[in-house]
């Protein structure tokens, strides 16, 4: 293995979760973050500077063999890196994830099927496709919005103007409310050499627009839906000629033989719905995304048994609370709490899905 400093755009906790991964094999991680009590500073070198910064990036690229990110809301100036190093995922699936309209637009070329949306550019298209799409809806910014930010439900078609107002007058686009059966999410990589691997869906839980649970493998999914995930993250995976762990978030219609998918968005990068597999499976999406960036081959995804990953989000748990489950892996990112902040996560694992529901009743019961 030659590659030994990998760079990371971003130093908050999947860059931390991506440096720790690696530590096994010798691999030392820096990164670009402007904040000096950033999560990944406690496993990594730390160049500290915006993420736009030239001069931070080319630092960052001259002192690594390849560079990666830890979100997408990188800025287009990243692309100084490719004249440098090497730089993985391909910031063409970067640009593509960073514009909800550009995102369908690809679904739909690539014969992914999606919600009934409309672009917004204004409050006249608004009030159009309010008429079009119908109500309920979701007025989405296309760009800069995550964990439900930049989003309003519009119930009532008289109240566009308000809901543009909310979203601070962006372009934007509105989206079908979507009655769905639940959630669920893919997690793929991709190496070099074009081999994929692909981890169990998982079943998610949303409050707010930010996760709360992620359950894997995902219970009772079909055959054809379980296909049609990996088909959709393939066509992904393949376009971009793409390095490293892709997610796909998808809503489930319908039930048991009926039961389809539409693509919501994609992630370009390690993803909050994958946490479950550092202790869930053979490899986790963390070692996985960067034994794919460094040229390795990938490892195995099969699931250890049965998990549930549970976000801690605003508040730490009352002291004490977690020493009551030893069951329970507790990953703090070291942030300070503040509301609808994500600031760890806790995985339980177990031999069997009704082990599993038992330990997630008995940890909401003690931890809150
Ligand atoms: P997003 O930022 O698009 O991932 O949205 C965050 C969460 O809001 C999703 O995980 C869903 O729970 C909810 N949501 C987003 N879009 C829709 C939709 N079109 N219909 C119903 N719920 C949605």
């Amino acid at each position: 293995m030659s590659i030994q400093r990998i760079g990371i755009i971003g130093g908050g906790q999947l860059a931390q979760m991506l440096a720790h991964s690696v530590k096994h094999l010798g691999v030392q991680c820096t990164v670009l973050d402007p904040n000096r009590a950033c999560c990944a500073r406690s496993q990594c070198d730390q160049i500290v500077g915006d993420y736009d910064d030239i001069e931070s990036l080319k630092q960052l690229a001259r002192g690594s063999d390849v560079v990666t990110y830890e979100f997408e809301n990188v800025s287009a100036s990243a692309a100084v890196i490719e004249d440098i190093a090497e730089i993985h995922p391909s910031t063409k699936a970067l640009a593509v994830a960073q514009d909800r309209h550009i995102e369908r637009q690809m679904f739909r070329d690539l014969g992914i099927a999606i919600p009934e949306y409309e672009p917004i550019d204004g409050l006249e298209s608004l009030e159009s496709a309010l008429q079009s799409v119908g109500t309920p809806a979701i007025l989405k910014a296309r760009r800069l919005g995550y964990d439900g930010k930049g989003q309003v439900l519009i119930n009532d078609p008289e109240h566009g103007a308000d809901a543009l107002s909310t979203i601070g007058e962006v372009p934007a686009i509105l989206d079908q409310f979507v009655a769905f059966e639940r959630e669920l999410s893919i997690v793929a990589a991709r190496d070099k050499a074009g081999n994929i691997v692909f981890y169990p869906l998982a079943e998610n839980v949303h409050r707010g627009g930010i996760l709360r649970v992620s359950k894997a493998p995902a219970r009772e999914v079909s055959e054809a839906v379980d296909i049609q995930a990996q088909d959709a993250a393939r066509k992904i995976l393949e376009k971009f000629d793409y390095v490293g762990v892709l997610a796909v978030e998808f809503f489930q219609i319908g039930k048991g033989n009926a039961a389809r998918l539409v693509a919501n968005e994609i992630a370009p990068r390690v993803h909050n719905t994958g946490h479950w597999t550092i202790e869930g499976a053979q490899t986790s999406q963390f070692e996985n995304h960067m034994r794919a960036v460094m040229g390795m081959e990938l490892g195995s995804t099969d699931p250890i048994g049965h998990s549930a990953m549970v976000n801690i989000i605003g508040n730490e748990p009352r002291p004490g609370a977690l020493d009551a489950m030893p069951e329970a892996f507790v990953h703090m990112y070291g942030k300070a709490p503040r509301a609808g902040r994500k600031i760890g996560h806790v995985t339980l694992n177990a031999s069997s899905a009704d082990e599993l529901d038992a330990l997630l009743e008995r940890f909401t019961r003690v931890v809150g």
